[in-house]
């Protein structure tokens, strides 16, 4: 497994925690985020921004 590949593990580890928690959580919404969501959210922006800034995709 090439550290590629576990960022992208951990991206989609992250998503898949946030939204679990915003589907669970009576708190969440799309617009406003209890503590526990926000922490979950950022760690998921986070992650992602990572990983896409290393795909480096090409402009259409
Ligand atoms: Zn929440």
């Amino acid at each position: 497994m090439t550290a590629k590949d576990d960022l992208y593990a951990r991206y989609q580890g992250a998503h898949t925690a946030h939204r679990e928690h915003q589907s669970a959580c009576g708190d969440c919404t799309d617009t406003s985020r209890c503590p526990a969501g926000q922490r979950l959210f950022e760690r998921f922006a986070t992650l992602q921004d990572a990983y896409l800034n290393r795909q480096r995709p090409k402009r259409r």
